[in-house]
């Protein structure tokens, strides 16, 4: 058994991000400012965008997203359950209903016949997942969403190609830099997007409804004649968080290339193990992975899921839960009638989902005792 405990991921940060967001401290401007210039040139750069906006988080983006969108009461939302729960809390907080789109059960992608199932003509929104790194069937989803407006949760597809093309260029999307993301920035968000109105509505929602961030980029310093054009939140990006994300941008090809060696390796340790089953890839269309999470299905019928996970950690292997679907937590049950029985592939998924150790400073022996510590405990 391995001695030190292995985390399922770990941010991959190098001495020359801790001199960037040093660099930021004895500047003497903290918040955001010029390094958030840089942090949206870099992911304009990244996806191919005309416009990138820097937020706290991509829940903030959801937040922002419902309210630029005029999202309300009487309106419907289409996601999947299988999702983080910001998208579904902020539809909620927003007033609308949200439609949950069933998944294919072995990609956890929602498809272009399931959106279409949930259209009706209170559909205002569709935010489909690139789930764990892979992509969505982008053309086909928008060719059933017609002129209901497309927004990528990108959380988990920096890196992620789609037909030759990152996801999100030519459309919509937001990202996430929290801490397991692929790049971080301890905490962070952005929205991609061509749509100038769009990204000006973000750009005056997410600082105060003035209509300028507090860093205006021909002053170099607030524009001090702004004034409240509508009401708006706070969730601008520091200036340490953006220097921490701008290199890991830079390093990104190089980032995502090691998680596609230890998970392409994963496949290979992990065939012919019965009582585990990796995801499959999507098929009918061209992408690139940006391997986010490496999932495996817990289908062995000797113990749960949760007793799984909690045999790995017994043995040093930390593991993650992405994650347990929306619609079979405690408020959405209890306060808004959904239940189990309802999405028989996101069901069966969120009660066996589990994801293993992946993160680009994770080595080869790492993973072969994650290997070891699985075949263990499924033989225990
Ligand atoms: C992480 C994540 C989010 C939310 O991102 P935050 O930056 O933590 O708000 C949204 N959707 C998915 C699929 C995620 O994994």
């Amino acid at each position: 058994m391995r001695s030190d405990f292995l985390p399922f991921t770990r941010p991959c940060i190098e001495e020359s991000d801790i001199d960037a967001v040093v660099g930021v401290l004895r500047s003497g401007w903290i918040t955001n400012g010029p390094k958030n210039v840089e942090f949206e040139e870099e992911l304009c750069r990244i996806t191919g965008n005309k416009y990138a906006v820097a937020l706290s988080s991509a829940t903030a983006g959801m937040h922002i997203l419902m309210k630029a969108l005029k999202i309300g009461p009487g309106d419907e939302v289409v996601t999947p359950s299988l999702t983080w729960v910001s998208t579904v809390n902020m539809i909620v907080l927003a007033g609308a209903t949200p439609v949950f789109a069933e998944i294919d059960r072995n990609t956890l992608m929602v498809t272009p016949e399931s959106v279409k199932a949930c259209l009706t003509p209170r559909t205002r929104l569709i935010i489909p997942v690139h789930y764990a790194g892979a992509s969505f069937d982008v053309d086909g989803i928008c060719e059933v969403a017609g002129d209901i407006p497309v927004i990528h949760d990108a959380a988990h597809a920096v890196g992620t190609y789609y037909k030759g093309r990152h996801v999100c260029s030519n459309g919509s999307g937001l990202f996430s830099f929290h801490a397991i993301k692929n790049v971080t920035a301890g905490e962070g968000g952005a929205l991609v997007t061509d749509d100038e109105e769009l990204a000006k509505a973000f750009r005056r929602w997410k600082f105060h409804g003035l209509g300028v961030d507090a860093f205006d980029r021909n002053n170099r310093g607030r524009a001090p004649q702004a004034e409240v054009q509508e009401p708006g939140f706070k969730y601008n990006l520091t200036d340490m968080q953006a220097a921490l994300a701008i290199g890991q941008f830079r390093r990104l090809e190089e980032i995502n290339g090691k998680r596609e060696k230890l998970a392409l390796r994963y496949l290979e340790l992990l065939k012919g193990v019965e009582g585990v089953e990796p995801l499959k890839m999507p098929s009918g269309y061209d992408f690139k992975h940006a391997w986010h999470l490496f999932i495996v299905r817990v289908t062995t019928d000797k113990m749960t899921r949760i007793e799984f996970m909690d045999k790995l950690k017994a043995k040093n292997i930390g593991t993650g839960l992405h994650f347990v679907a929306a619609h079979i937590q405690k408020y959405y049950r209890e306060k808004m009638g959904f239940q189990r029985g309802m999405l028989p592939e996101t069901e069966y998924n969120s009660d066996r989902i589990c994801s293993l150790p992946l993160f680009p400073g994770m080595t080869f022996a790492d993973q072969d005792d994650v290997v070891q510590a699985i075949k263990e405990v499924l033989a225990e």
